[in-house]
């Protein structure tokens, strides 16, 4: 580690997250005069850097890639005076005012307040042999690692509109998909499902779990995995060279835990209807705190929400 450095200016408003949630809070907060400072994170964009095309987000009736919309979010965000910083932030002290945040390069932050939108990661099954293989076949992300898979068999886990659009992504390069699920229906979204449903290359298996991923940490990687149907208790091997997971996320409020009031997910708890948190001058918005909707436009929504209650927050510091 470095020397450690602090950052000697109080900041009004500290961003936390470069999703929709973070950026559209940046660019509200840039609006206001609040110059921003944003803490992009280990994945500046967040998830919608790793999704296709992004054709529910209002105003694009062609569609946009995620990378390109979040560019242009970002782009605007500057514009309205908010420094972005490819920074993690890795520790905080809110029961202190100013707060304090300390990044992964050990500078501390003093800010009047903060907003919270580190978003949410993809969740593994948890198997030992997922572990190992990850890197060696097992991925979350069709679009980081599709293209290995060329004309090679797929396995794709889970049933929400993110395996379904993992699935149709793969079908671009393997030969076969095969969707594994563990119940008897999609939970994703019905215009989703029957794509999957419809696809020729694509093949479910229905009311099944994979009990092992196998394969060695060696180049052949991932083989195989073996499944079981949970109504029969009869198990299979479905041969393959790639598995990806995508059963949904977990929230990445790691930093803030004994901090804030968490559900028991670690969803951070906000007053219904604001971005308000249990800390007077800490916000939240984006997929940190919503389980609900997750989507892009409901991030952005919540990001202009919290960039707003910060606004008249301070300001009541000042009156
Ligand atoms: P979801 O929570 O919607 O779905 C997760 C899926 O994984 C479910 O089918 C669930 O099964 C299954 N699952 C969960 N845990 C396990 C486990 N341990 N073992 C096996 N299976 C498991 O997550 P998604 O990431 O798919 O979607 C999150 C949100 O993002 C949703 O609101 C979705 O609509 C949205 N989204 C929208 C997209 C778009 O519009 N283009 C693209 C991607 C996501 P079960 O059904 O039995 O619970």
């Amino acid at each position: 580690m470095g020397e450690k450095t602090q950052n000697h200016e109080t900041h009004k408003v500290i961003i936390i997250g470069s999703g929709p949630a973070g950026l559209t809070a940046a660019i509200y907060a840039g609006r206001a005069g609040l110059e921003p400072l944003v803490f992009e994170g280990q994945e500046p964009g967040g998830q919608l850097m790793t999704t296709t095309d992004i054709e529910n987000y209002p105003g694009f009736p062609d569609g946009i890639t995620g990378s390109e919309m979040m560019d242009l979010f970002r782009e605007q965000a500057v514009k309205f005076g908010a420094k972005p910083f490819f920074k993690t932030v890795t520790n905080v002290d809110f029961s202190r005012h100013p707060f304090l945040i300390w990044t992964d390069d050990n500078t501390e932050y003093h800010a009047m307040s903060v907003i919270i939108a580190t978003g949410a990661s993809a969740k593994y099954l948890g198997l030992k042999s997922e572990q190992k293989l990850r890197g060696y076949g097992v991925s979350a992300c069709a679009i980081c690692d599709g293209f290995f898979y060329k004309d090679k068999e797929i396995v794709v886990i889970g049933g929400g509109d993110t395996a379904m659009e993992e699935a149709l992504f793969l079908t671009h390069f393997g030969k076969k998909v095969t969707v594994i699920h563990r119940r008897d229906k999609f939970r994703a979204s019905k215009i989703m499902a029957e794509r999957v449903i419809k696809h020729p290359k694509i093949d479910i298996k229905w009311d099944s779990v994979v009990e092992d991923i196998l394969g060695e940490q060696n180049q052949q990687g991932v083989t195989g995995v073996r499944i079981k149907n949970v109504k029969t208790g009869q198990t299979e091997i479905i041969p393959c060279s790639g598995v990806f997971v995508a059963i949904g996320h977990k929230p990445n409020s790691d930093p803030f835990k004994g901090q804030l009031d968490m559900d028991d997910a670690g969803y951070i708890i906000t007053k219904p209807g604001t971005t308000v948190t249990s800390v007077d001058g800490i916000f939240a918005c984006g997929n940190v705190q919503d389980k609900v909707y997750r989507q892009a436009v409901t991030a952005a929504g919540s990001g202009c929400a919290a960039a707003i209650d910060v606004d008249r927050w301070l300001n009541t510091l000042e009156a």
